[in-house]
């Protein structure tokens, strides 16, 4: 069993749909039913899993005598942090995580852990978000400035290229 194998696995347990987490081809996937959805979505019902255990956050099951549950990550819609429960001690995984307010999700859960183990890539020091309310009233103010051209949303990298 593995979180979020970059190789197919006999048993995926997914974070969260995004590319870099949730790959195709595993025998079986547990994951939260939104994070299911999004890969089947992405790589068909079949290829995405075709064994697939949906939970819901604060679901989970048992398995070699390590106890799995869902808490929400705040990150995408269906992102999960995975509680993992073996002789008292306690592990989370987290792929990426935001504990920033997002009504698009379910909000960031602090899961009290003795091991705490995250890939968020929007952790790095270079990724600084400003704050949500100024930049929607950027794109209000964009739109309202220009009502005969499109706002587009995207990576602040893409801005930057774009000028
Ligand atoms: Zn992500």
């Amino acid at each position: 069993m593995w979180i979020d194998p970059s190789k197919p696995a006999e048993h995926a347990v997914i974070t969260h749909g995004h590319a870099d987490h949730a790959r195709s081809g595993h025998g079986a996937v547990s994951a939260t039913p939104d994070t299911l959805s999004i890969m089947a979505l992405r790589y068909g019902v079949d290829e995405a899993a075709p064994t697939s255990n949906a939970f819901g956050y604060g679901d989970g099951f048992e398995k070699g005598g390590v106890h799995f549950r869902f808490h929400p990550a705040g990150h995408v819609l269906g992102s999960a942090q995975i509680l993992m429960e073996y002789a008292g001690e306690r592990v989370v995984v987290t792929g990426d995580y935001k504990r920033r307010p997002d009504p698009t999700c379910a909000g960031f859960e602090v899961v009290p852990c003795d091991i705490f183990i995250s890939e968020a890539t929007f952790g790095l020091p270079v990724f600084r978000h400003p704050a949500t309310q100024e930049e929607i009233g950027k794109l209000i103010q964009t739109a309202q400035s220009h009502p005969d051209r499109c706002v587009l949303v995207g990576p602040m990298r893409w801005a930057r290229r774009s000028g």
